[in-house]
């Protein structure tokens, strides 16, 4: 022991206060745990600060925008101007409301909240050191801990985030003028968002994806309307390349160099690349939005005997333990998919289990959404891995320009569909794209929880007119006996 470090003790330590280890530390507090939760940066983690919730005010904001500016089909002549500072205030505003928030549930649950920078020491202890000089650390033994500690962006060769026109989401999320021009490397959900908020600003895009498609692991049908509304706004893409390296050029912006990939499709079937030469593209910033890698590489867990898998996540089994009896692990530190209510969810099952409640982590209904423009929502089961698990399916799909609601709305892209098991009817998985895809997918993995079937589904009056009842007519429509479209 260091002198003058002060040891003290904890029955439940929580490290990261993301939406993974601050709901498993409020959870802990609601049990009557004694509760440690330690966070090295902000309250709220990625999530709440630099991911879900300010790159959702920003679509939202600049949706606004945009339809103002598109909606002369309704007779609105509007040209908004966009003053990005204020934009940005008002995203910090929702960020500050939320993160303060988080502190305070903290604090009314009984959650010791501590900062600093969590190691483990051995298989009971850890050593928190506090940031800013002088500040020395502290010692902390724990009867269970639960690491939380999230994810990071992942960096590719030449491309430091540390350089200034290289930015990575938290950056792209916090710039302070909008580019004239943009590179997007990398077609994943984030990729994606980003590249649709900066299109509505006015900026000049460009996706690089060294995949052939966007949003790798969609289907092709739920991709089609987001491609295609990405294309009309302008956003170019360049399939088959991966960013090799980037040069300042003389006027002041940079050169961004792909090669072209050498594995280029998204199911991975073929080596061929789609491009054949090397591509230069002229911008102001690049955003490196490839995916990202669990944090668990600063944490000594070898101390406390904790292993990860080859791509550094710790694996866990379905009560969020580790291979360490007492020490659990939750949120993207714990593996795929990393999205901030799985998180959650695992992070009440580990307090749970640790006050021996019988609780355990269930995948089944897990939801994805991506709040591109259209909206893509996934529950469950898509028919092909219905089929691959040997189900008998059955499907139903309604296209939104069928529904009244959407209609009037001015945005009917998109269609919901729904997977079922064709024996005794019961929702499998759903898939939607379109407008409020985010929200209508709740009622589907309620259903998948509920064991509810089609006839289920089909039979709850929704109200008129809502987006929603595409998704009673979806139902319908596997049943063989929609309203408003033509059964298949
Ligand atoms: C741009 C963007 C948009 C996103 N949009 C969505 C979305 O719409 N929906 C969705 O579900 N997900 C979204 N995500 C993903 C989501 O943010 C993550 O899945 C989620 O934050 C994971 O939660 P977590 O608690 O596991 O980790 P994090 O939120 O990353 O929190 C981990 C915390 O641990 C702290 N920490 C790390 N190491 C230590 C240590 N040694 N000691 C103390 N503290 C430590 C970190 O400072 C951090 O605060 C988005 C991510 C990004 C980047």
């Amino acid at each position: 022991m260091v002198v003058g470090d002060v040891t003290t003790g904890t029955d439940v330590l929580v490290i990261g206060a993301g939406p993974a280890g601050y709901v498993a530390a409020i959870r802990a507090g609601q049990l009557d745990l004694d509760v440690t939760l330690v966070e090295k940066d902000a309250y709220g983690g990625t999530c709440l600060n630099y991911g879900c919730i300010p790159s959702k005010a920003l679509i939202t904001a600049t949706d606004i925008a945009h339809e103002a500016a598109s909606a002369e089909e309704m007779g609105i002549h509007a040209d908004p101007a966009v003053d990005l500072a204020g934009m940005m205030d008002w995203k910090d505003g929702v960020v500050d409301q939320l993160t303060s928030g988080v502190e305070k549930l903290c604090k009314a649950n009984q959650v010791n909240l501590l900062e600093g920078t969590a190691h483990f020491a051995d298989e009971n202890t850890v050593r928190v050191s506090h940031s800013g000089e002088g500040q020395g650390s502290e010692t902390l033994e724990f009867e269970h801990a639960i690491v939380a500690t999230g994810s990071r962006p992942i960096q590719i060769p030449n491309f430091e985030f540390d350089d200034e026109p290289v930015l990575d989401s938290k950056q792209a999320l916090a710039l302070d003028s909008v580019p004239d021009s943009l590179v997007v490397v990398g077609a994943g959900y984030i990729g994606m968002e980003l590249a649709g908020v900066f299109a509505k600003l006015g900026t000049d895009v460009t996706v690089i994806e060294m995949l052939d498609s966007i949003l790798p692991g969609y289907d092709d049908d739920l991709k089609r309307p987001v491609k295609q509304r990405a294309t009309d706004l302008g956003i170019d893409f360049e399939f088959g390349y991966t960013a090799s390296d980037w040069d300042e050029r003389e006027d002041g912006g940079i050169r961004v160099v792909a090669d072209p990939a050498e594995q280029a499709t998204a199911d991975g079937g073929s080596a061929e690349a789609v491009a054949d030469e090397r591509l230069e593209l002229d911008t102001e910033k690049v955003l490196v939005a490839v995916g990202r890698q669990p944090v668990s590489d600063t944490l000594d867990l070898a101390e406390a005997g904790v292993e990860t898998d080859d791509r550094g996540f710790i694996e866990t089994d379905s009560r969020a333990r580790t291979n360490v009896d007492h020490i659990f692990a939750v949120g993207d530190v714990a593996g795929e998919p990393m999205l901030a209510h799985k998180g959650s969810a695992e992070g009440q099952v580990a307090a749970e289990v640790i006050a021996s409640e019988p609780a355990a982590i269930d995948h089944q209904a897990m939801p994805a959404v991506v709040f591109t423009d259209p909206e893509i929502a996934t529950v469950g089961m898509t028919e092909s891995e219905a089929d691959d698990a040997g189900f008998e399916t059955v499907t139903g799909q309604f296209p939104l320009r069928a529904s009244g609601r959407a209609l009037t709305t001015g945005d009917s892209d998109g269609f919901v569909k729904i997977v079922a098991d064709d024996a005794d009817g019961y929702v499998l998985g759903a898939s939607i794209v379109g407008p409020e895809a985010s929200e209508l997918i709740a009622e589907l993995g309620l259903a998948i929880e509920l064991g509810a079937t089609l006839e289920d589904v089909a039979s709850t009056v929704h109200a008129h007119p809502t987006l929603s009842e595409a998704v009673m007519e979806a139902a319908e429509n596997a049943l063989g006996h929609a309203i408003h479209t033509l059964n298949r």
